[in-house]
């Protein structure tokens, strides 16, 4: 196999890491690594390298500026020498030495006599596992068309996949994930699925490559009529919400050609939580919402801007809250979020149902028994049809008591709905999933 950059740099920061661990293991957090030692470490792996043919590094001050561009490595303090830290060791120290300020800590050196978060620590260090990705979008779908043969799905699914990187492999398990889920959709039954995998492992993949798959079947089938909701998408904590949201909304608009072929309309997406005003109105009362003022109008505090290393935050324009149109601009490229591709306002939600719904279990609770909002989970009278997934992300979190009320929650969902729900679960940490879900 041909050593790669990505190879090569991560066997470099497994030596200096097991180096590292010797004192971490005992507690000793302030333990830093001498350019000496470091290029110890490195010299002998970059003539390895060579040998097999990796010609990017000649010395140590290249593989360590790219360590410390990717922030991989840290350097630390030049006093009283010149050493470095590995990202795991810093993180360790940091958070050893993170206080706890009270307003008794307010004095100028108050801090330093503070408690620490932590008291104690044990390390432990295992190896970088990632799940192999060795399936292309090509393979899964002649796959999927073996086993399924409904077509809008397949198209649907070939498009989400289609313009992606060249290298684009998926790992078996969202493969697994994916088959089980659109079968379980097709079956028609009541199921669950807990997706377990580490985190950066791509397991929101594994939940959104089906869950948007399948509301581009529906939308295709169902070319015009009344909006509904059809997969509800519940997070333990607004904060947990945010990033899925913008990552969801910006893969619908992958789909957004081939519906608009088919005379159907964008995947619209909404959230319903702490922060979504009530209508245009609010925003005439500074105390009813949380949207921070600019000149031009109010920045939307859950989404940024989805273009490619852009960020920038998102507006809504004082024209547009005056004329009710729900749509955003970023502040700087001046990316237009859509009117058809996001719901801003309660009301608007309301009166028009995204096809998926971000909230949290707080919030479901709370409104499952408002007549004037449970048809935004698809509750009768007001939904014309029922949801059909219900995505809980971080799943560990429902544990003890308020697990066993999110337990009943979701039972009480399951009863009002009266019509079979696929249940997906997510987590990086969870013991006996089975049992637990
Ligand atoms: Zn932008």
């Amino acid at each position: 196999m041909v050593l790669d950059t990505d190879r090569f740099l991560e066997s470099v920061l497994d030596a200096i890491e097991s180096q590292e661990a010797k004192l971490l293991v005992w507690g000793v957090v302030d333990g830093r690594i001498s350019r000496t030692e470091i290029d110890e470490i490195i010299y002998p792996r970059v003539e390895q390298a060579l040998e097999q043919g990796l010609e990017e590094f000649f010395d140590s001050e290249g593989v360590i500026s790219e360590l410390k561009s990717r922030g991989l490595l840290f350097e630390t303090d030049a006093d009283p020498y010149e050493g470095y830290r590995s990202r795991m060791a810093e993180t360790v120290r940091l958070a050893f030495r993170l206080r706890q300020l009270f307003p008794n800590h307010d004095s100028v050196d108050g801090w330093q006599r503070a408690k620490t978060l932590v008291s104690d620590f044990r390390f432990t260090r295992r190896l970088r596992r990632y799940p192999i990705r060795n399936t292309t979008p090509e393979v899964l779908i002649s796959d999927i068309s073996g086993t399924e043969n409904n077509l809008d799905q397949i198209s649907v699914l070939k498009e989400l996949l289609s313009d992606r990187a060249n290298n684009y492999h998926l790992a078996d398990f969202q493969v697994r994930a994916l088959k089980r889920i659109l079968e379980s959709l097709r079956k028609g039954r009541s199921t669950g699925t807990l997706v377990s995998a580490g985190t950066g492992s791509g397991k929101t993949l594994a939940f959104y490559l089906p869950a948007i798959t399948r509301v581009g079947e529906l939308k295709l089938k169902q070319a015009q009529g009344v909006a509904w909701t059809k997969i509800l998408a519940l997070y333990p904590r607004t904060e947990l919400l945010r990033d899925q949201f913008a990552e969801v909304y910006a893969e619908s608009r992958r789909l957004d050609a081939l519906l608009s072929s088919n005379n159907s309309k964008k995947i619209r997406i909404g959230a319903l939580f702490g922060d979504t005003p009530e209508s245009s109105l609010t925003f005439r009362n500074p105390k009813k919402h949380k949207w921070r003022r600019v000149s031009v109008g109010f920045v939307c505090g859950y989404m940024t801007c989805v273009q490619n290393s852009c960020d920038g935050e998102l507006v809504w324009k004082n024209e547009d809250i005056d004329s009710k149109r729900e749509r955003l601009f970023c502040s700087q490229c001046g990316y237009e979020i859509k009117e058809d591709e996001i719901a801003i306002t309660r009301e608007s939600l309301k009166k028009d149902p995204p096809d998926i719904l971000f909230t949290t279990t707080e919030m479901l609770n709370q409104r499952l028994s408002d007549t004037a909002t449970r048809h935004l989970f698809g509750l009768r009278p007001g939904a014309i049809r029922p949801p059909e997934m219900v995505l809980l992300d971080e799943v560990h979190t429902y544990s003890g008591n308020h697990g066993a009320n999110v337990g009943y929650l979701l039972r009480r969902l399951s009863f009002l709905v009266r019509a079979p729900l696929t249940f997906v679960g997510l987590s990086a940490t969870l013991q006996d999933g089975v049992s637990f879900f």
